[in-house]
């Protein structure tokens, strides 16, 4: 699997640039340009490292990198900072937010590289998951198939992907919009409620052959709990 690298920079010119060199050396790569979407984005994509724009519109590279830090599921993933500015006191900031290394604009794109290859010999290699497990609900990734037990349970490809996201972290409380978000996706308009219907076909599926354990959580959103009849109400 390649390693993903997510670059967040609002100059398209300075991004293009930067991805053409990094898919030459053999990476993914990811273009976000808004801080607000990058972040959820690095949620859903799970970037090996992370290059990250000092100035951006909505939210500073900075706030992004505290914000990173803070995220359990995100924390450990490298961030490189890119910046114009050279002052001390900047960097310091930066090292301060969290980053794992400051580059400072204009640099070299050899240099660039060393620092990405450099912070990826600390990173993880990506892990193919080969199948999610909760209780009898199996999800083979690789043949996207749900059993549950020996029972084939057949999915659409939204009710594939909600119970997806719902398996990678079991027992989280997954709120409407980020559900919209994550599953749907931010170039669509959808209803919260969109996320009701499908949650219901999911259970009707699912359910077939065994114990409801899709929890509705009041006002919020749904989490996958092995006794969710508590506070279940009907969705
Ligand atoms: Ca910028």
């Amino acid at each position: 699997m390649k390693h993903l690298v997510m670059i967040i920079e609002d100059e398209e010119a300075l991004a293009l640039m930067l991805k053409y060199n990094l898919e030459k050396e053999g990476y993914e790569v990811a273009i976000e340009n808004r801080g607000n979407r990058a972040l959820a984005e690095i949620e859903r994509r799970q970037p090996s490292v992370i290059l990250l724009d000092w100035m951006l519109p909505e939210m500073s590279g900075v706030e992004i990198c505290k914000l990173i830090r803070s995220k359990p599921d995100i924390k450990a993933i490298p961030v490189i900072m890119l910046t114009a500015k050279g002052e001390e006191e900047d960097k310091v900031k930066g090292l301060g937010a969290g980053a794992d290394d400051y580059v400072t604009k204009p640099f070299s794109v050899p240099e660039l590289m060393a620092r990405v290859k450099s912070q990826l010999r600390r990173a993880p290699e990506p892990q193919t998951v080969k199948e999610l497990l909760f209780e009898d609900i199996r999800m083979d990734m690789v043949e996207k198939k749900v059993f549950r037990g020996d029972n084939y349970i057949h999915l659409g490809p939204t009710e594939f992907r909600l119970l997806r996201m719902l398996l990678e972290t079991p027992g989280k409380v997954f709120s409407r919009e980020f559900l919209l978000k994550n599953v749907w996706g931010d170039n669509i308009y959808v209803e919260s409620r969109t996320v009701d219907v499908h949650i219901r076909r999911l259970r009707k599926s699912l359910n077939e052959f065994g114990p409801d354990y899709i929890r509705t959580v009041r006002a919020t959103g749904y989490a996958l709990d092995a006794n969710p009849a508590a506070e279940t109400e009907e969705a």
